[in-house]
């Protein structure tokens, strides 16, 4: 797609850190590095987030990133985890419409990266979950 950053990085009109390439995807260094190795797996098809996905593209991504997870963790043994992370839509940090899959390495808990799940375990009655799950469950299609 025209004027798609990931686009041309993917064509090579603008220089990338490259990983890996296959037919199906390009997986690159971030040039913001939150931690030392933090990876982006894209697909080469455009797609802009992942409610664009069909099956076999989002298998075809998802396929591949076990090998590029063990090749950071091989090539750094410091490495002690690792956050596999997708940003859909502005209000979710997505700032490249691209879609992408951002791997980061976890090297200690004062590395530069954190997620926060807020904990509301407590805020909802067991009613409230049954119909929060009952509304989804009707649209998986
Ligand atoms: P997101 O905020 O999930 O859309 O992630 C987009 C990521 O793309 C950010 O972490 C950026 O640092 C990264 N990024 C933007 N431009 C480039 C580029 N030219 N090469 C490598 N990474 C990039
Ligand atoms: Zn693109």
């Amino acid at each position: 797609m025209e004027n798609c950053i990931f686009c041309k990085i993917i064509n090579q009109e603008i220089p990338s850190y490259k990983i890996f390439e296959d037919e199906k995807v390009y997986a690159f260094l971030d040039i913001s590095q939150a931690t030392k190795g933090h990876t982006l797996v894209v697909p080469k098809q455009h797609v802009t987030d992942i409610f664009e996905y069909d099956e076999d593209l989002a298998a075809d991504v998802f396929a591949r990133i076990p090998k590029i997870a063990r090749a950071l963790e091989q090539a750094f043994p410091e490495m002690e985890g690792l956050n596999i992370l997708n940003n859909n839509k502005e209000l979710a940090y997505q700032s490249v419409f691209h879609s992408h899959v951002h791997l980061v390495p976890r090297y200690s808990k004062k590395d530069d990266f954190s997620i926060h799940f807020g904990n509301h375990t407590d805020q909802r009655t067991p009613e409230e979950m049954q119909a929060i799950a009952d509304k989804i469950k009707e649209q998986v299609k």
